[in-house]
């Protein structure tokens, strides 16, 4: 396909201010418009379960770019704006203001929306969920007047929002509908370390319970009942189950989807010059070529490199393997690859051991890890996935083995 003159982007988050930079940065000189529907420029969201509820953060502090990136760069930013349609015949975008847009290549970098909770008395005041600047400034408030919490979901969100009322002193209880923390992402041990974490701050864990009613007196939140029956006395809940892929104008456009929008390594969708990033794109992961969804800041940096090049006839960047981290009060967990939840990892170390390192070992290299407290075996562990080094679990269970060392060792010449 020939170099297109016009590139929109729909969606001005992470993904798709990086898509904006990317196809500048490969030298791209045409026509680039960026839609948003938020009224701020595009800003990152990891502190906004962290410091941005615990501290005062300023707006520019979250910023992707510098406010006048966009403007000394050519790029026609247009927040507070809704793409409503968009019809892939006449290759037009629908506008919230009744107008119409044409595009010569289409990048959707549309994320992904909240999951509410479907129980009786959730909508109403009280009931919070988390996902960009406004509901992170009105948390921020809101746990200042709390005196008891109720959070439901134990992923990310949930986990992190409970560390930070702990550290503002807010008393909290985490109901989770799994049987582990982080389950849909990590493997038992690390749910176990992450709940001897949260006990150790004074945070109430139920695991197994299911939300079945928010309990009102008047309009005031008074707490949860769960589907067995207890009853979790708070006046303040937090919703945290989960995003699903934003897609419908996915599906106005017609495009393959699969859990998302379905993308090839490069982020193209199904349809020619119509490409997608981030939270709504499902692209096959490195290796194994299964599709997987990426709810991630480092996917929001990476798929935007690729999918500008693509778009360019450029060269594509290096693969990158997955890449996530949380952290909570003062314990940090970096995730190396896609772990399976379901795997028996390599374990080194214990949970609740002041560090302790996660590994899946697949075909005897290594899959994937996840490093509680110990950043600095980030890099080996990184060059080990990515190497294909080989491994025993004898070895990487061995706290007296260096990671690094193994890496060294697998060099040629190396000993
Ligand atoms: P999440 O990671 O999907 O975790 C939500 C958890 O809540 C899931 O384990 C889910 O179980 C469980 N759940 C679902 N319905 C429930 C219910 N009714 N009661 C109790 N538990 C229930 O999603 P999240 O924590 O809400 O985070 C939202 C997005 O932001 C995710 O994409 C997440 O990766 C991202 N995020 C990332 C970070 C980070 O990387 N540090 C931090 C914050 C947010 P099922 O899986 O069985 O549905």
């Amino acid at each position: 396909m020939a170099t297109p003159e016009r590139v929109v982007i729909v969606g001005a988050g992470q993904a798709g201010a990086r898509t904006a930079q990317a196809l500048r940065e490969n030298g791209f000189t045409g026509g680039i418009t960026l839609f948003g529907a938020e009224t701020r420029p595009p800003y990152e969201r990891p502190p906004l379960s962290k410091e941005a509820l615990t501290d005062t953060v300023d707006d520019t502090a979250l910023q992707v770019l510098p406010a006048d990136w966009y403007r000394e760069h050519r790029v026609d930013l247009r927040l507070g704006t809704r793409v409503t349609g968009a019809s892939a015949g006449d290759r037009r975008l629908h506008l919230d203001d009744g107008r119409s847009e044409p595009w010569d290549a289409l990048v959707l970098a549309t994320g992904s929306r909240l999951r509410r909770l479907p129980v009786p008395g959730a909508d109403g005041a009280g009931v919070l969920y988390l996902r960009d600047r406004d509901d992170s400034l009105v948390l921020h408030d809101a746990l200042r007047r709390a005196r008891r919490l109720v959070v439901i979901g134990g992923g990310f969100i949930g986990l992190e929002v409970a560390a930070s009322a702990r550290t503002l002193g807010v008393d909290a209880t985490v109901v989770h509908m799994g049987k582990h923390l982080l389950d849909r992402v990590l493997p038992q041990p690390c749910g176990e370390h992450f709940r001897l974490l949260h006990e150790s701050h004074g945070v109430r864990i139920v695991t197994g319970g299911q939300a079945g009613a928010v309990l009102r007196d008047g309009s005031a939140c008074r707490g949860v009942e769960l589907a067995d029956g207890q009853r979790l006395e708070a006046d303040l809940v937090v919703v945290g189950i989960g995003v699903d892929a934003e897609d419908s104008l996915a599906r106005s456009l017609d495009l393959e989807l699969a859990d998302g929008i379905r993308v090839d390594a490069d982020c193209r969708t199904s349809v020619a010059g119509v490409y997608a990033v981030g939270d709504c794109a499902s692209s096959p992961e490195p290796g194994s070529g299964r599709l997987v969804r990426l709810e991630s800041w480092h996917n929001a940096e990476v798929q935007p490199r690729r999918a500008a090049a693509a778009l360019l006839g450029a060269e594509p960047p290096p693969t990158e393997i997955p890449f996530f981290w949380t952290t909570q009060y003062d314990t940090t967990a970096q995730i190396e690859g896609l772990l399976d939840p379901d795997c028996e990892p390599v374990q080194r170390g214990t949970p609740g051991d002041d560090s302790l390192a996660l590994f899946q070992v697949r075909d005897g290299t290594l899959a994937a890890a996840a490093l509680i407290n110990d950043p600095r075996a980030q890099g080996a562990v990184k060059r080990l996935i990515e190497r294909r080094i080989p491994v025993s679990a004898e070895l990487l269970a061995d706290p007296e083995v260096s990671l690094r060392e193994l890496v060294k060792r697998a060099r040629p010449g190396g000993n």
